[in-house]
């Protein structure tokens, strides 16, 4: 006989169908009975235990062993009423169809599967076909336990057939998914001429929504109509549902209004499907005039209520519909406290969330979610910490969902101690295989520094997706890591579809590394996508160009797309990092007459272009305009700024007593501005006073000491240097090493000071050395340096590691004369690799870009348009820039909040071992 399979045959198909006429109506309802109609049977009085005694095979109750076994199911003992069937057909005493109902009814009833195929095998040995009810009660029991294939051999082995038999079947097939078989079905019991009943229009109704097939479900009403049921309220109920599912919402709300008489499914159905469809306003509208009809809503409802409110995003109206829900039964439900929370933190009313939070009696695990992720998106991490801590000590296990809002909020609090706890408990129970755990644990990791657990939790990814691969995209780039990852990204584009979160890391990865030609690409691509307009793309496009120093193309992008005030602050910043301040100054001209109100970070990039152009009285009447005109409150970089602006133009004194004068405490930042303006100007002695201000406040800050060892360095006290780079030793600060990178057709090679491992390095040691010998032979600038003692060696291989040599030289090599060589550094740019590179740009007549950390230098013929004396300052950091991107919206960007200063002075890179990277 036929054993349990998982796909029934199709019955379309089946050779066995056979020919049946209709019978008499055999009400679902007397089977569903059927336990109530043996309670009367006289074996009943009988007590369980006594017939337990019984059950044994030798004592078997000869005279009437068919109600013992009645008896047995009677009192649920279905196991030991089985045996005493199969002894009882052992000793070939005949077995009543009724007692074979009784069974198989309470199999049904226990969802007892394999003992009904049991029961089954017995009755076969016995009957070859089988009688209605019976059959109906064997379908029926098969039906409930999803076992369709012996389900469609009973249905064949029946001597006759009702609608009952034809509805559980279709209801079978309907519920197992096999919506075409149903479907088939129901066209075949029309044509044995069956008359479908009530039961079978919302079974067949479902199917047709479940496909969905609204043309079959036009034609199912017409049936329910031509059969006189359009007045029987589950069948309209139905027709209403089927509808909505098919997405014919208005044919639904024909429906609904057609009904002389409505229940609360009618009005769930109606209210349910509009807000299915998108439809949320009139799904609402259709709920307050059901409560004016008095009609009270279900649970069902009132959560669908509340999510239709979360999903327009109006809290007043979600204060209304909270205003009722509070006073009806469902007030004190969890499922609705926790739509409410979900509600009411998705429209910011954090305070409303909380009431309903703390008032909960009983709080589940989604409730706790619910609370922790409202923090969490309202940019409240510590609270979401809190709360996760206080559901831990109340006991309830966390989801997949509260530990990524957890882990969110432990990256963006630089909780790395619980991140990893964290870790360990999705580990424990197994929530890391969970993708958007693995994601946020990328997330956590990269921003707490740990990019290399970031990598291992990404390779171990079964099935990356696209947020796993821009999360690890960014965590690289955040780590300083912009080659590889522009690495992963090309790899990622062999499988998936970046969006445009993943285009804009890729183009902030080529931004710092001077990729231009790959991002050029990544801006083709994006136009290809149509996705060049997305979000924030734009500004990563035009952050690209300009931060490769090709502000044409920057220009460009930001003359044709819709431009805000983070474009301006861009292209500003642009100007101002080629220290094209005249540009920067008509720039900002242009953007207040398009009016556009200026912020703080326009005026630290129109600052900064003005000081190193020398613009000090336009500087200093921008700083009194931002104030008085503009109405933004300097903070400490703006007076940085005026600091660097006076300092760089030798008004020495002046800069002293505007920091004397300042409303506020000067930070060390500003202390190194004056610092580095008087290593310009030789001026040791208010030197000496920045430098004590700036050790007293900042002592771990490579920058700084940098920044001292160069002020030193260039007053000749190499003994200090020595000193401050003990001192670095001792507290165990390390620079980055030094990388450069340059871009030879289409493909970025870095090279690491130190490193000698490159192919072409002998080559690029023989032409270098070829330059330092004309050098000398010119007597031009450049080689005092080669003739100073160790310490300046030292000095200069720490914090220059003059590796953007070996960059350039491998582009003079490989490319053809005359084409321009761009090259990007991680580090400052020393004065003897300046003087050097000003040499090579003469003697090989082409264009050389150095873009260090601080500065873009254009080399041409022997002249950098820094104007020599800008170059090697470390002062004003470039976190500005970076933040312009700050908008709510593109939270998911974690790098945007990350203040690059501490990304450039505190991280450690782990080069691995140091082998050069290429892309391409
Ligand atoms: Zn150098
Ligand atoms: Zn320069």
């Amino acid at each position: 006989m036929a054993v349990t399979a998982k796909t029934p045959q199709n019955p379309s198909r089946h050779p066995h169908l056979p020919n049946i006429l209709p019978s008499k109506t055999h009400k679902l309802k007397t089977l569903k009975k059927f336990p109530h109609l043996l309670k009367n049977h006289q074996f009943s009085l009988r007590k369980p235990h006594e017939a337990a005694v019984l059950s044994t095979a030798s004592s078997i109750d000869i005279r009437d062993p068919n109600s013992l076994i009645r008896h047995l199911c009677f009192h649920g003992q279905l196991r030991q009423a089985l045996k005493h069937l199969e002894s009882v057909q052992e000793l070939r005493i005949p077995v009543e169809e009724e007692t074979y109902i009784a069974l198989v009814s309470h199999c049904e009833w226990q969802r007892e599967g394999e003992l009904g195929f049991r029961v089954y095998t017995c009755v076969l040995s016995e009957h070859a076909r089988f009688g209605i009810r019976l059959g109906n009660a064997l379908l029926s029991m098969f039906v409930k336990v999803t076992n369709l294939v012996d389900a469609w051999f009973v249905f064949g082995k029946m001597e006759e057939r009702n609608v009952f038999s034809w509805n559980v079947l279709v209801g079978g097939y309907a519920k197992g998914g096999y919506f075409d078989e149903a479907l088939n079905l129901y066209h075949r019991m029309l044509w044995a001429g069956v008359k479908p009943d009530v039961y079978t229009f919302p079974c067949i109704l479902r199917t047709c929504g479940g496909v969905p097939d609204l043309g079959r479900g036009r034609e199912v009403h017409v049936h329910v109509i031509r059969h006189g049921l359009g007045c029987e309220v589950d069948v309209v109920n139905a027709l209403i549902t089927m509808y909505v599912k098919c997405g014919d919402v208005g044919s639904a709300r024909l429906v609904f209004d057609g009904m002389t008489k409505r229940d609360r499914i009618s009005w769930n159905a109606m209210i349910s499907g509009y807000f299915e469809n998108g439809m949320c306003r009139e799904g609402l509208e259709l709920f307050f005039t059901m409560r004016e009809v008095s009609v009270v809503p279900n649970l069902m409802t009132m959560t669908s209520v509340i999510s239709a409110c979360e999903l327009l995003g109006d809290g007043r109206l979600g204060r209304v519909v909270h205003g009722y829900v509070a006073r009806t039964e469902f007030g004190v439900d969890v499922s609705v406290g926790n739509s409410l929370i979900k509600l009411y933190s998705s429209v910011g009313y954090l305070e409303e969330a909380e009431m309903v939070f703390s008032r909960m009696e009983h709080k589940d695990v989604v409730s706790w979610t619910a609370m922790i992720s409202g923090y969490e998106e309202n940019g409240l991490p510590k609270k979401a910490v809190e709360t996760y801590i206080r559901m831990e000590l109340e006991g309830v296990m966390p989801d997949e969902v509260a530990i990524v809002s957890v882990l969110s909020a432990c990256a963006s609090l630089g909780f790395l101690d619980m991140g990893i706890k964290l870790h360990e408990l999705a580990k424990r129970n197994g929530l890391v295989s969970y993708i958007i755990v693995a994601n946020a644990l990328i997330d956590l990791y990269s921003k707490c520094k740990c990019i290399d657990k970031a990598l291992e939790v990404f390779l171990r990814i079964p099935r990356k997706d696209v947020i796993s691969w821009t999360s690890i995209i960014i965590g690289l780039r955040i780590n300083n890591r912009s080659l590889e990852a522009l690495a992963f990204f090309r790899q990622m584009k062999l499988s998936l579809n970046p969006n445009y979160v993943t285009l804009v890391a890729a183009l902030s990865a080529c931004g710092r590394i001077g990729a231009l030609m790959c991002g050029k690409e990544i801006h083709a691509h994006a136009l290809r996508m149509g996705s060049g307009f997305d979000g924030i793309l734009p500004n990563a496009i035009l952050d690209m160009y300009a931060r490769c120093g090709r502000m044409g193309p920057a220009s460009n992008v930001f003359n044709t797309h819709k431009r805000d005030i983070f474009s301006w602050n861009i292209l500003l910043m642009g100007y101002s990092q080629q220290g094209q301040g005249l540009l920067a100054a008509e720039l900002f001209d242009r953007m207040t007459k398009s009016g556009v109100e200026p912020e703080e970070i326009t005026f630290i990039n129109l600052l900064r272009a003005c000081s190193r152009s020398g613009m000090v009285t336009e500087g200093l009447e921008y700083f009194y305009r931002m104030k008085h005109k503009y109405c933004v409150v300097p903070n400490l970089k703006h007076y940085a700024c005026v600091v660097d602006l006076l300092g760089r133009a030798g008004q020495l004194n002046d800069a002293y007593e505007f920091i004397q004068q300042m409303p506020m405490d000067p930070d060390p930042a500003i202390w190194g501005a004056l610092l580095n303006s008087c290593r310009i100007h030789r001026q040791s002695e208010l030197g000496q006073i920045a430098a004590q201000h700036i050790l007293e406040m900042d002592e771990l800050s490579v920058g700084y000491y940098t920044l001292l060892c160069n002020f030193y360095g260039g007053d000749g006290r190499w003994d200090e240097v020595a000193r401050f780079r003990k001192m670095m030793r001792d507290k165990g600060l390390t620079v980055d090493p030094a990388c450069s990178w340059v871009e030879v057709k289409g493909t970025v090679h870095a090279f690491l000071s130190g490193d000698d491992s490159h192919p072409q390095i002998q080559k690029i040691n023989a032409v270098l050395e070829g330059f330092y010998e004309k050098m000398k032979e010119t007597g031009g600038v450049g080689t005092e340096s080669s003739s100073r003692n160790g310490v300046e060696d030292s000095k200069a291989e720490v914090f220059c590691g003059h590796s953007e040599r070996k960059a350039i030289a491998f582009g003079l090599i490989n490319t053809v004369p005359g084409m321009p060589i761009s090259v990007t550094k991680n580090l400052y740019m020393c004065e003897s690799c300046h003087n050097t590179v000003k040499f090579i740009s003469k003697v090989v007549r082409r264009e050389i870009s150095v873009r260090d950390t601080e500065n873009f230098h254009n080399f041409k013929d022997g002249v950098c348009s820094c104007g020599d004396e800008a170059s090697w300052k470390t002062q004003l950091d470039e976190i500005e820039l970076v933040k312009t991107y700050q908008q709510k919206q593109e939270r998911k960007i974690g790098f945007l909040d990350f203040p690059t200063w501490e990304v450039l002075n505190k991280t450690v890179i782990n080069w691995g071992n140091k082998t050069v990277i290429s892309w391409g």
